[in-house]
């Protein structure tokens, strides 16, 4: 089986269930504007808020995240007028191929997905239907645009390998050449950007600690505070990525300045080998505050026109069908629905 009958598209997400982190920045917001920029894709990006309400979400609270998510997109370099930008619910296929996808995932295969595990916590019982079911709806986003390429963080890797499976299984089962088997796009120093309060944990926008994260909306004092606050050991910054090894929270923030930057980790530690965390702490800051005031800036401005983003979003769910529903009706008639 080939990919090369499919166009050279992308597609990807974030959940509008909190605002946007330095590690939706870094691991994968950031990369969808170098793949818009860099040209050769079509380029779709979404806020998934379908996959939000697979925990609890106030639904006030729910239309400003992901108004605010559209803001964010766009503050970062999004152009509707490249790239189409949607909400999730606004595209209907992509629902109805979820519930397809649903009868082509295993069981046993979804219980193999640790961020359910993770997220699900010790009460999995009580946890909603639609969290365990979120990676099938994740791969119809994907497939009902046949996207070929998927930028997204790390942690995000076995639901692509899920996504390729459930393609693979959906050619199979029904002996066609229909949906792409795509590739995972992840990229960069900053894949897995970790929380500031534990080496060992993601940053994550639903985190209940606001410590543990940068938010794109944090001013510079808020910033400049919570790397001062970031867990670190007592050593000084080595001058070898080497150096590094069992140095989770030393990793990361070198791995941060590097991302923001647009450095090697090499070229940072050039720099700041030898440096102790009281140097290289507020030289990040620095480069953070640098870095993300611009968008958060222009996220503020965009955010005084609401009605001015909910016009680019029915544009581009518009646009969106254009794509997705003739894909949706190829795949009533290949699984023997009637009147698609
Ligand atoms: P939630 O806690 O609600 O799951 P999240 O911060 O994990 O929020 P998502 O909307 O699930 O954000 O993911 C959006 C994108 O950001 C995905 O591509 C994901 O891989 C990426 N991403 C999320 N957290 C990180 C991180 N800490 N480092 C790098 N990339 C990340
Ligand atoms: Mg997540």
């Amino acid at each position: 089986m080939t990919n090369t009958t499919f166009t050279p598209r992308v597609f990807s997400g974030m959940q509008p269930s909190g605002g946007l982190t330095l590690g939706n920045y870094l691991g994968a917001l950031k990369r969808y504007v170098e793949m818009q920029d860099q040209g050769g894709f079509e380029t779709i990006y979404c806020m998934v808020d379908l996959h939000a309400i697979t925990t609890w979400q106030d639904p006030a609270d729910l239309r400003a995240k992901t108004r605010e998510l559209a803001a964010g997109y766009i503050a970062a370099g999004i152009d509707y007028e490249k790239s189409i930008l949607i909400n999730q619910s606004a595209v209907p296929e992509h629902a109805q191929l979820g519930w397809v996808f649903n009868c082509v995932a295993r069981m046993g295969w979804m219980q193999r997905m640790t961020q359910f595990k993770d997220k699900a916590g010790k009460n999995a019982q009580n946890a909603s239907l639609g969290l365990f079911a979120y990676p099938a709806l994740m791969a119809a986003d994907i497939l009902i645009y046949h996207a070929t390429h998927v930028p997204v963080g790390e942690d995000q890797k076995q639901h692509l390998e899920l996504t390729r499976d459930i393609a693979a299984k959906f050619n199979h089962d029904y002996g066609v050449d229909f949906f792409p088997i795509t590739e995972p796009v992840i990229e960069g120093v900053a894949t897995r950007v970790m929380s500031l309060r534990d080496g060992s944990k993601k940053m994550s926008k639903s985190d209940p600690s606001d410590a543990s994260r940068i938010n794109m909306t944090d001013d510079a004092d808020t910033i400049a505070k919570k790397i001062r606050k970031a867990k670190t050991d007592p050593d000084a910054l080595p001058s070898e990525a080497k150096g590094l090894e069992n140095r989770p929270e030393a990793r990361n923030l070198v791995n941060i300045y590097a991302a923001l930057g647009d450095m090697t980790v090499e070229q940072v530690l050039a720099e700041y080998g030898g440096a102790q965390f009281g140097t290289f702490k507020p030289a990040l800051a620095d480069l953070a505050v640098s870095k993300l005031a611009p968008i958060s800036g222009e996220m503020a401005r965009l955010m005084d026109d609401i009605p001015e983003i909910d016009r680019i979003l029915a544009r581009g769910a518009e646009q969106a069908r254009t794509i997705t529903a003739p894909i949706l009706k190829k795949t009533y008639e290949i699984v023997g629905m009637v009147g698609a």
